[in-house]
């Protein structure tokens, strides 16, 4: 088992659905090396630790393990709401899919490995920093319980990448998915009008996430209902704990309902609905409190996508506009799923979104930071409301708040609050500080931030330090993809 590290390959998008991707091997790196390797996912996916450490160059390029066959994806995409018919993966692999011991496929993929036919002007290559944060923020996610893509390794290749900043330790991060198909994805076929290819896409789409209707009829609107329904979950847990995606792109839009392609993303601090990190988002399309429309132009865009493939257009349309309508009520009910969690309200009362909203005018302009607010309602709710009021420049719509909460309360919710709302999040100031010490070589406050962001709930002291926004000086935050 050393030698296969457990991987068990079965690689249906390759066997599948020829004619949707190019077959591409990673490009070799000079000097691989294992710098993160993610013990935990790979006892779950049933892969050896041991064996994998051993081969470097799987997951930083230049070998591949038996049974992968790498491929790169043709996609499409609305980026920052243009149509570009041809993106692609220009600059990552699909080794394979892996078959875990309970039977679940995940793709394996690798960002950061190399030019492919879909590069364009890129070199695709990616730097240490943002795998590493890709690596970080998409494990915190899912330690916080939010659908995501994983991360198995970080790997250097021993190249250095050209960037705007100077020269950068070249590095390769390995993505296990549900899978890689994105709106994008059905855009790609949609836009050149194949038919038959977008058919047998959607079909593979279907398989894979929602084999209960293989074979339907009208199983391409059941398929938009189960996606739509997947986003609206998804985009309401992110609204939940403050989190701007930052690049919303169709073709950054898993039709898994996962997370996925961390670049510009961030957690907001101080509650203010028009947060933006993304140094290209002028506009503040992304911004936090835009994600749910975005969400609803994605789906309009996943909708036309799906269309000719459903029978008579004007009965297709009418169809599909009435679910396009829906969404906006289907994401509120999500979100209101989640702040009554967060919040700790017994059962469901009409009052709770107002309630919700009250909370959230009272954060308002007050620099309140978002995550802190919700978990020290714990202590509040106790009696000891001076820990969150703190949060608070001014307290006073905090303190007409707060009787109301108090009265809606579940029997545990002292418990519930601290179950829910994590006290640990990466918070950007750390990320930075963390990513720019493994640039230069040391990875001690990575792997220390790792540890604290995988374990979000739990009160210990040592993490308040981890638990606090950053100190003033450290300014606007800017991200870059
Ligand atoms: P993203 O902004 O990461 O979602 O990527 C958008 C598109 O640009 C995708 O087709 C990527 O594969 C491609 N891309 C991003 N960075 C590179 C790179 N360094 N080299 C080649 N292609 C890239
Ligand atoms: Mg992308
Ligand atoms: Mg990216």
């Amino acid at each position: 088992a050393a030698l296969t590290g457990g991987f068990r390959f079965d690689n249906s998008w390759h066997r599948d659905l020829p004619g949707t991707y190019v077959e591409q091997a990673p490009d070799t790196a000079p000097a691989p090396q294992l710098l993160v390797l993610n013990h935990r996912l790979a006892a779950a996916l049933g892969l050896e630790a041991e064996g994998l450490a051993q081969n470097p160059g799987w997951f930083a390029g230049g070998a591949v393990p038996e049974g992968a066959a790498p491929i790169a994806l043709a996609y499409a995409g609305h980026q920052f709401g243009g149509f570009s018919p041809q993106l692609g993966d220009g600059r990552a692999h699909l080794i394979g899919e892996h078959i875990a011991p309970d039977g679940q496929r995940w793709d394996i993929q690798l960002k950061g490995s190399g030019r492919t036919p879909f590069s364009r002007g890129g070199d695709g290559k990616a730097a240490l920093g943002p795998m590493l944060r890709e690596y970080l923020i998409s494990e915190a996610m899912a330690a916080l319980g939010v659908p995501t893509t994983r991360s198995l390794a970080v790997a250097l290749t021993g190249e250095d990448v050209r960037r705007e900043a100077g020269r950068l330790p070249g590095a390769v991060v390995t993505r296990v998915a549900a899978s890689h198909l994105r709106v994008g994805t059905l855009q790609f076929w949609a836009a050149r009008g194949d038919h038959d290819a977008l058919a047998r896409v959607v079909d593979y789409a279907i398989a894979r996430h929602d084999p209960d209707l293989v074979g339907q009829d009208g199983r391409q609107l059941a398929f938009f209902d189960r996606v739509t329904a997947r986003q609206a979950r998804l985009v309401a847990a992110w609204m939940g704990l403050g989190f701007v995606h930052g690049v919303l792109n169709t073709d950054n839009v898993a039709l898994s309902g996962e997370t996925i392609d961390y670049g510009p993303c961030a957690f907001m601090e101080a509650y203010a609905p028009g947060t933006v990190f993304s140094s290209i988002d002028h506009q503040g399309r992304y911004a936090y409190a835009n994600q749910p429309h975005i969400l609803a132009w994605n789906l309009a865009k996943l909708a036309e996508s799906l269309l000719p493939l459903m029978g008579d257009a004007e009965a297709a349309v009418q169809v599909l506009n009435d679910r396009l309508s829906g969404v906006a009520d289907l994401y509120q009910a999500e979100w209101l799923a989640v702040m009554r969690h967060k919040l700790a309200l017994n059962g469901a009362q009409d009052g709770d979104a107002d309630l919700a909203k009250g909370f959230l005018a009272a954060m308002e302009g007050q620099g309140a930071d978002w995550t802190l607010a919700f978990r020290r309602l714990a202590e509040a709710e106790t009696g000891d409301t001076t820990p969150l009021r703190a949060l608070f420049a001014d307290s006073t719509t905090l303190d007409l708040w707060l009787p109301l909460w108090r009265a809606r309360l579940r029997p545990d919710a002292t418990a519930h609050l601290r179950a829910v709302n994590p006290l640990v999040i990466p918070r950007n100031h750390m990320v930075e500080a963390a990513l720019q010490a493994a640039e230069q070589g040391d990875l001690t406050p990575f792997t220390a931030l790792l540890v604290q962001v995988t374990d979000p709930y739990t009160d210990q002291p040592g993490r308040e330090a981890f638990a606090l926004p950053a100190p003033s000086g450290f300014g606007d935050y800017v991200t870059f993809c």
